[in-house]
């Protein structure tokens, strides 16, 4: 049973109703990820007084649970150092094919162009990019390497589209432990100590609920509750909503999402859409809330030499493809029923550690056999087999154009995951429709005043197709923009 009313837009307070302030700034931002940072530390040196304002009792977010991978590109000095010829307009052409259907173009415009300018920041913010490039497939780099490819650019059919280069920029770090320490840690702790450093203040511990606005709409300020307590917060200038994605929230999941329901959260508690249902309560525009990243239940290096077939024993994709593509195909395309059929070439050709503990459910000496075996109808795996098979031995694949260096044909014994009763781990794409300054889109199509949102609480770059690195990307890129424009916003007038 779902509520609804976990999904509704949470209504604002109108200012006559808020007796005291607690506390005021000139930006008051809601959430202490890097979107929130990020905004934190440009608002800053714009000059205004920053509050930031997070329910947990230190800042992170999901962004200091990530991998780390930031879509950068367009020339920067790591891809420079690397070898690898990039442009902002080769970035531009990818980013609008693969983001889609509906990529926003004045946000990935202003991305393109502004993304070496972006890397230059990042690094003058403490960020340490290795000049090394990690060239096997993998969801991030178990090494300290500073470039990885993200987003297939470099697979069908993004490699016939545009100049192919690796964009997934990653923080220098030892000894990471992925999904806990990684990458994105590090980046957190550059980006929190240079917020503070610049003189932003954070408040933990107060988790913000509802909007405040004066008579004419313009948005005064924050309610929060602090131990229990409820806190009234004013914002002189701008609030800044950053408080992450949805995925948390199941009943907004059930109501806009419902092609992911019950999936794996890959984020935090904090993600349970409170900003986006705050600027709904204000008549905000929403885009593509239906989206998602659902990152395939493996491992590339398995993934990518063998074949995902659905519930009918076919192909769908080309499998030498970024593992986050292939895992919205599966889910959104295919019910998330498939497996991943290999043989025992493949399986042994990746170290046990690196297999994440993944083994085939059934073995067997025929394809025939598997086939039985999964329950697929007859013929279907044996024709799909034959057909991979028969193109493999040309190093050709016309169905889907996997490249050659990862087309075999399967030989005896073979072997197959399920890949249905796994979860997929999902985080949402959409949410709030904002300018490329950050400004929150009223119901009549202008800025809400006084409103500003950024990362995951925003739909973005990645409206909904999906490249790893464009949630640190856009969530730094934007939400500097959003606390600069709330910075310089024309006071509130007493
Ligand atoms: C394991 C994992 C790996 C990932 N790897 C990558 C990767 O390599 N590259 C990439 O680009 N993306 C990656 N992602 C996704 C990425 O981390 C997030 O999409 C991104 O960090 C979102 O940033 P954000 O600032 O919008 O939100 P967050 O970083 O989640 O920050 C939001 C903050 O707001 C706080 N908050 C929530 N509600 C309230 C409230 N009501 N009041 C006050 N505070 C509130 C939260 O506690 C949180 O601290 C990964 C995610 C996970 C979980």
């Amino acid at each position: 049973m779902t509520d609804a009313s976990n999904a509704a837009p949470l209504a604002p307070r109108a200012i006559a109703d808020v007796p005291s302030w607690e506390a005021e700034a000139d930006v008051v931002i809601v959430g202490y990820g890097c979107a929130g940072a990020s905004a934190a530390i440009e608002a800053r040196q714009a000059g205004a007084d920053v509050l930031v304002v997070e329910r947990a009792t230190a800042g992170g977010g999901a962004s200091a649970m990530a991998g780390g991978e930031i879509y950068l590109g367009g020339g920067t000095a790591v891809q420079k150092a690397c070898g690898f010829d990039d442009t902002p307009e080769a970035m531009y052409t990818y980013l609008m094919a693969a983001t889609g259907p509906g990529p926003n173009q004045a946000k990935v415009e202003v991305y393109c162009e502004r993304s070496v300018e972006h890397f230059q920041w990042l690094v003058d913010c403490g960020v340490v990019f290795k000049e090394s490039f990690y060239e096997r497939p993998c969801w991030e780099p178990p090494t300290d390497d500073g470039l990885v490819y993200t987003g297939g650019e470099n697979a069908w059919p993004f490699n016939q589209i545009a100049q192919p280069a690796p964009r997934g920029h990653i923080p220098q770090m030892e000894k990471k432990r992925p999904g806990e320490k990684s990458g994105g840690w590090m980046l957190m702790q550059h980006l929190s100590a240079t917020a503070e450093a610049a003189g932003a203040r954070v408040m933990p511990d107060t988790r913000v609920s509802q909007l405040v606005v004066e008579p004419d709409g313009r948005v005064a300020g924050v309610i929060a509750r602090q131990f229990g307590a409820e806190v009234a917060l004013r914002a002189r200038r701008g609030v800044v909503l950053a408080s992450g994605g949805f995925m948390a929230n199941a009943d907004m999941v059930a109501q806009h999402a419902p092609l992911v329901a019950g999936q794996m959260v890959l984020g935090t508690d904090g993600d349970d859409g409170t900003s986006i249902r705050l600027g709904q309560g204000l008549g905000a525009a929403v885009a593509h809330l239906d989206a998602a990243q659902t990152a395939m239940p493996s491992v590339p290096l398995l993934v990518y030499p063998s074949i995902l077939v659905n519930q009918y024993g076919q192909r769908f994709i080309n499998e030498d493809t970024y593992c986050g593509r292939s895992g919205q195909a599966a889910v959104f395309h295919q019910q998330a029923r498939c497996s991943l059929v290999l043989d025992e070439k493949i399986f042994e050709s990746v170290p046990e550690a690196d297999r994440w503990g993944y083994r085939p459910t059934w073995v067997c000496e025929t394809v025939a056999e598997l086939e039985a075996e999964m329950g697929l109808p007859l013929r279907s795996l044996q024709s799909t087999v034959d057909l991979y098979n028969e193109h493999a031995s040309r190093g050709e694949d016309p169905l889907f154009h996997k490249r050659a260096e990862f087309l075999r044909p399967l030989q005896s014994p073979f072997g197959a995951i399920p890949l249905n009763g796994l979860p997929y781990a999902v985080f949402t794409l959409g949410g709030l429709v904002t300018t490329v300054d950050g400004e929150v889109i009223g119901p009549g199509g202008e800025p809400i005043a006084g409103l500003y949102a950024a990362g995951r609480a925003t739909s973005g770059i990645p409206s909904w197709g999906y490249a790893s690195g464009t949630s640190l990307g856009d969530g730094t890129f934007f939400g500097r923009r959003a606390g600069r424009a709330a910075a310089s916003a024309r006071p509130r007038v007493e």
